[in-house]
């Protein structure tokens, strides 16, 4: 369980709750040579690592993939080093795919002389247990793996499935509430860790907005 967001939230302890993080990411494209392409295409992060065990020798990459033909490029993260060497909790992280390190390692392309042809926003969808169907509340942990967030209503409405407009009714009516902020921040870029709860008690359609909340 997540520690409990303060402000209003706290006021709707005892109604069903959904709680989800969103993780949104703004990573590059690269234009790199597809050997099964056989030209330059965009390639864009998968998000996944490999992680290599040669004896006592580790390898990791990133793995990207063309937009084309889905043919995987490897990015190497490191290449031939002793397990000791390495931060057990990095290990863990690349074991279980970290959304936030693979965005952090995604729009770090210092030294690499990688080519850059444009930016994408990818958002996942985590909902974290216990998985209720049927919630009066989602509260919701927006972490931004890496790269600004954009403007809040706009990553609002792609990570819950709702239309920009249907976030603006629902912050106006006073049902969505970022975290100590006011009306203002819907049209400013999220804070890191912040919390977005919406209350969706009443409404028809609480099921399916959960369901897309949920990323199903
Ligand atoms: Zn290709």
């Amino acid at each position: 369980m997540p520690d409990f967001p303060k402000g209003r939230a706290s006021a709707h302890v005892g109604h069903p709750h959904c709680y989800l993080d969103i993780v949104s990411t703004t990573s590059p494209v690269l234009l790199l040579h597809c050997s099964r392409c056989d030209g330059d295409r965009h390639f864009t992060s998968s998000g996944k690592f490999r992680l290599n065990a040669n004896g006592k020798k580790l390898d990791a990459w990133l793995v990207y993939r063309c937009d084309a033909c889905d043919n995987s490029w490897n990015r190497s993260i490191f290449e031939r080093r002793s397990r000791s060497e390495i931060e057990p909790a990095l290990i863990e992280s690349l074991h279980a795919n970290d959304p936030v390190l693979a965005g952090r390692i995604a729009c770090d392309l210092s030294g690499t002389g990688l080519r850059v042809s444009r930016s994408e926003t990818t958002i996942l969808r985590q909902a974290l247990a216990p998985i209720c169907k049927e919630p009066e509340v989602l509260v919701i942990n927006i972490a931004l793996a890496a790269g600004p967030s954009g403007r809040a209503d706009r990553l609002i409405a792609h990570g819950l499935g709702l239309s920009r407009g249907e976030v603006e009714a629902l912050a106006s009516s006073g049902r969505l509430v970022i975290a100590d902020a006011g009306r203002k921040a819907l049209s400013r870029p999220l804070r890191n860790g912040i919390w977005v709860t919406l209350d969706v008690s009443g409404r028809a359609d609480r099921s399916a907005i959960a369901a897309r909340a949920r990323g199903e």
